[in-house]
């Protein structure tokens, strides 16, 4: 049965609702990302969300902090709530974690790194596993029903269509286990930001800060918006994965020679990064 895809909800339209709603996407990548070619910068995508009306975003970059100080300055002049974040995969599975600082990324090895983190750093931490259930790149699969305690919400992946829609199982999964459902972009390129995403409800007068957003989630305010594709989107984005990102890979740059130089470190596990594609 396909899951609910809620309409976007506009805090002007409920008038009487004691709840703001802001417009989020918490899972994205920029050129910034060590791993993927992206064709836009976090800078970039900051003018990009300001025009959508985007207020909350988490720059999530494979295995890296995005932590640039200018760039989150900027976010606060624009009244963009910018989340230090990354998608680490720990123990050959993606993780996103929300307000982590680079040291304490660069600790997680296995999930009982990633337990003890959460145990230390309580609410302030928020983490989600993104397209659980999903063959590309290090989707968790399976092994999310033991590592529940791991996980404040699930992600609702942005990759579907009206007869293949892997979020299905997440979707009961969450339900069985009560267990917040969110909608992100993981845009890899511009054209694919600004079409998946979550309204998050703030409770009446409160102010929009980190602490406040992760309380939105963990109280299940959020209302979903993950249109299911058209054959053009989802062609488009295998074409994007299959075949334009593998060229861009083997271009000269920097980025190249630092991915290769990562693909060699001993990661393991399902989804290993040599075999990572773009658009996870
Ligand atoms: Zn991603």
């Amino acid at each position: 049965m396909m899951p609910p895809v809620e309409a976007p909800i506009h805090p002007a339209r409920q008038p009487t609702e004691q709840v703001a709603w802001v417009k989020a996407d918490l899972h994205l990548h920029t050129d910034e990302d060590p791993f993927d070619e992206i064709d836009y910068t976090a800078r970039q995508l900051l003018d990009l969300a300001s025009t959508q009306g985007f207020r909350v975003l988490a720059v999530t970059l494979h295995d890296k902090v995005f932590d640039d100080p200018g760039v989150f300055a900027r976010a606060a002049e624009m009244g963009i709530l910018l989340i230090r974040a990354a998608e680490m995969r720990i123990d050959g599975a993606d993780v996103v974690l929300l307000n982590i600082s680079p040291e304490e990324a660069a600790g997680l090895r296995d999930f009982d790194d990633l337990r003890r983190l959460r145990q230390w750093r309580g609410n302030s931490l928020l983490t989600f596993a993104p397209h659980p259930f999903y063959r590309l790149g290090g989707s968790i699969g399976a092994r999310l029903k033991d590592h529940l305690d791991c996980f404040d919400a699930i992600e609702y992946c942005h990759f579907h269509i009206p007869l293949l829609n892997p979020n299905a199982s997440a979707v009961r999964l969450a339900a069985a286990h009560n267990i917040p459902l969110l909608a992100t972009s993981d845009a890899h390129q511009r054209r694919f930001f600004g079409q998946n995403y979550s309204w998050l409800g703030l409770e009446g007068g409160a102010e929009l800060t980190i602490d406040n957003v992760f309380a939105s989630i963990r109280a299940r305010r959020i209302r979903r918006v993950s249109p299911t594709g058209g054959m053009a989107r989802f062609i488009g984005l295998l074409f994007f994965i299959f075949c334009v990102h593998p060229i861009l890979m083997r271009l000269p740059g920097a980025k190249r020679m630092e991915a290769r130089k990562r693909l060699g470190a001993a990661r393991g596990g399902p989804g290993e990064k040599g075999r990572r594609a773009a658009s996870t």
